[in-house]
């Protein structure tokens, strides 16, 4: 594992020189134009007495050439430079750590908020197949969670806060930026091919913020990511699946896990709330919507292996009878441990059964390879670090130092 330390972000370096050309008297707290989408930057110039084109321009200059400083964007008039130095910044999350892993994983890990703040996590996982072409980002939306799923460590950590659309879509920046700093010129090309929404957090807990990011990923003055290649996972907030059917067209994942409510409402409580009939039904709404090309769409199916808990003959079936109607791919996850987690990883053998089970029945289903768990990257091992923590932190804090405890005593 070869791990860098950094002291600032190059967006920072470039910032501190900005901020040299700077009147001085610009006090106000400047607007971050790196999470606003078109729509907010044409809205932002309108605004300011500009035409609605500069939002592209100055688009491009972020996330395609990767450009934070204003005057160094020579299409844009001087005054207009002076003004935007005055009143804005583009400022992704800083970076304190970058991990990379034997097998090609990367991580980073952001330092998001003010003074010491809180850390997330972003991955980068190359595929493991001959061209290695396909590069996906796990991207974080919160910093930790509120939804506490029993088998998940983020969920162990509470819930902090949301994270900014800058903080969120300047993860991607940062993935592409610190590629394109490592590989020469001749070969620069940007390294994010796919992004899944499937870091810290639940992304629909956090829908503007997320949504906003997701257009930028889709924009062609932007990243121009093909709608298939960014999806958004969810443990299942069913009026946002709707909500996001209207706003846009992405891959879904669904984090299942359990193929009955009351094993559902144990490893995944917000099933409490919006159980199993109702998150199908509107997974069916969501791959009916018009305009979405529901001849070839499907729903991600995500489900943990807990050995003994979820991975009986029993459980394939019922998953068999509940994806009945719902045009699906399944991907079996061989649950990561984290300390003093309460479940085992079901053995190779149960895997591939379930898997069997599936597949017989007509479905596509995969097993997740674990990719980068040497640098603590693998699903659910992002835990991040949680500055002010929080009640559920000390509570799982607690629970553990019991464990240790009773442990000592029985040895
Ligand atoms: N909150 C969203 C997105 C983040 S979780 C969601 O739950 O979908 C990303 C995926 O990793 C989810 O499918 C989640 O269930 C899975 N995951 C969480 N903890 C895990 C663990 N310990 N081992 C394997 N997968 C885990
Ligand atoms: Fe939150 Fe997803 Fe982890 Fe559940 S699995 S606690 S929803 S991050």
């Amino acid at each position: 594992m070869n791990t860098e330390v950094l002291t600032s972000s190059p967006a920072q370096a470039q910032q501190r020189d900005a901020a040299l050309v700077q009147p001085q008297d610009a006090v106000a707290p400047k607007v971050n134009l790196m999470g606003m989408s078109r729509q907010e930057l044409e809205q932002f110039f309108e605004a300011m007495g500009e035409k609605k084109f500069r939002a592209t321009q100055v688009m491009k200059w972020i996330h395609q050439f990767f450009v934070t400083d204003f005057s160094l964007m020579s299409n844009i008039s001087g005054k207009l430079r002076e003004k935007l130095m005055a009143r804005c910044e583009i400022r992704a999350p800083e970076v304190v750590h970058r991990h990379y892993s034997k097998d090609g994983t990367r991580k980073w890990v952001f330092r998001v908020g003010d003074g010491a703040g809180s850390l997330v996590e972003t991955v980068l996982i190359p595929a493991d197949d001959k061209t290695g072409a396909r590069k996906t980002l796990c991207i974080s939306s919160q910093v930790g969670c509120a939804l506490d799923c029993s088998f998940c460590s983020t969920g162990k950590q509470g819930f902090q806060r949301d994270l900014t659309p800058a903080e969120i879509i300047g993860q991607l920046w940062m993935a592409n930026y610190s590629y394109m700093e490592e590989v020469a010129i001749a070969e620069r090309e940007r390294t994010v091919t796919n992004v899944v929404m499937m870091g810290m957090g639940e992304p629909l807990l956090n829908y503007d913020a997320v949504l906003s990011s997701m257009q930028i990923m889709l924009d062609d003055f932007a990243y121009g990511m093909s709608k298939r290649r960014v999806t958004l996972s969810t443990s299942g907030v069913v009026p946002k699946i709707d909500q996001l059917a209207q706003d846009i067209d992405v891959a879904l994942a669904i984090s299942l896990h359990a193929p009955n409510d009351a094993l559902r409402n144990e490893l995944v409580p917000i099933n409490k709330k919006y159980p199993l009939a109702e998150l199908i039904a509107a997974c069916q709404r969501y791959l009916a919507k018009d305009g979405h090309d529901s001849s070839r769409r499907h729903v991600t199916i995500e489900y943990v292996m807990l050995d003994g808990v979820n991975d009986q003959p029993e459980h394939a079936q019922q998953l068999l009878k509940l994806l009945k109607n719902l045009p699906s791919k399944i991907n079996l996850i061989p649950f990561n441990p984290f300390p003093h987690a309460p479940y085992g990883r079901s053995s190779r053998n149960r895997i591939m059964a379930f898997q069997k089970t599936l597949s017989d029945a007509g479905f596509v289903c995969t097993i997740r390879q674990t990719r980068g768990d040497d640098i603590d990257a693998a699903c659910g091992q992002l835990v991040g670090q949680v500055a002010d923590r929080t009640r559920r932190a000390a509570q799982w804090k607690k629970k553990v130092e019991q464990q240790h405890v009773i442990m000592r005593s029985s040895s």
